[in-house]
């Protein structure tokens, strides 16, 4: 199995990278991939280093003239990595009316910690960080309205922990089924050595569990070399669950690869 794709792509209109669109398309057909999705940060928590920094009519014109010279080669999607959208959701509406290819929801912020601070470890008992982080991922997917949830399990990125209960992690994805909202596989911690995917295998076998068929692979690069990073290898063990479907979203719509 192979998936020829990178959903989740971050160019220097993310406030976090240093590589373009054009040099990570120009990766990406170099090494024979079908489509790649740019999903810049969109982050309105008022302490988040991005906010305000994204910018639709820029990102737009240059997917848009990046199409015109690469588009018979590979599909270019815009997408973005809205965080938190049940906390903003004025400012998220008015996204979902743009015309993305997908939208990926993110939960990057715990009230007024970053889901990576190191504060959280010397302030809160692990059962304590974790709570708070399922709790505002369930929020999230109850709130839905957009395709698929980035990247959970991002708290053990910086916790290097995991704890959960398969109770809530059911919920959770019981409510992702409901609302239509796909699971992202994200490949970043394979490519910095760490031999699971966000979320684990076992994670996604829950999903698959609750009903869940929608599965979507990004790398998250940010930078040179990134693109495609890890998604076999996340993909590869991910084979043994039954019922999934892999593919992409183009205009908000998923279609199997
Ligand atoms: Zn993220
Ligand atoms: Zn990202």
């Amino acid at each position: 199995m192979r998936y020829p794709a990178d959903m989740h792509v971050h160019s220097t209109f993310s406030c976090d990278a240093t590589y373009t669109i054009e040099e990570h398309v120009k990766d990406a057909i170099s090494n024979g991939y079908r489509a790649v999705c740019f999903t810049e940060h969109v982050d309105y928590h008022p302490l988040d280093e991005g906010r305000g920094f994204y910018n639709y009519d820029a990102v737009s014109q240059e997917i848009h003239q990046l199409k015109e010279i690469y588009g018979h080669q590979i599909l270019i999607l815009k997408g973005i990595e809205f965080g938190e959208p049940h906390q903003y959701p004025r400012e998220f509406e008015a996204y979902t009316k743009r015309d993305y290819d997908y939208i990926l929801a993110s939960v990057h912020w715990m009230g007024d910690y970053f889901v990576l601070d190191k504060r959280l470890i010397q302030e809160f008992t692990p059962e304590a960080i974790f709570e708070k982080y399922y709790r505002e991922l369930e929020a999230m997917v109850r709130f839905g309205g957009f395709d698929a949830v980035a990247h959970m399990d991002y708290l053990r990125r910086g916790t290097g922990l995991d704890l959960y209960s398969e109770e809530q992690l059911k919920a959770i994805f019981s409510l992702m089924v409901k609302n239509d909202i796909a699971l992202e596989i994200n490949s970043q911690n394979l490519r910095r050595g760490i031999e699971h995917s966000f979320p684990s295998p076992d994670k996604v076998s829950l999903y698959a569990q609750a009903g869940g068929k929608k599965v979507v692979l990004g790398s998250d690069g940010h930078h040179a070399g990134n693109l495609g990073s890890g998604i076999e290898q996340a993909l590869d063990a991910c084979k043994h669950i039954q019922g999934l479907t892999y593919g992409i979203f183009m205009g908000r719509k998923f279609t199997a690869l």
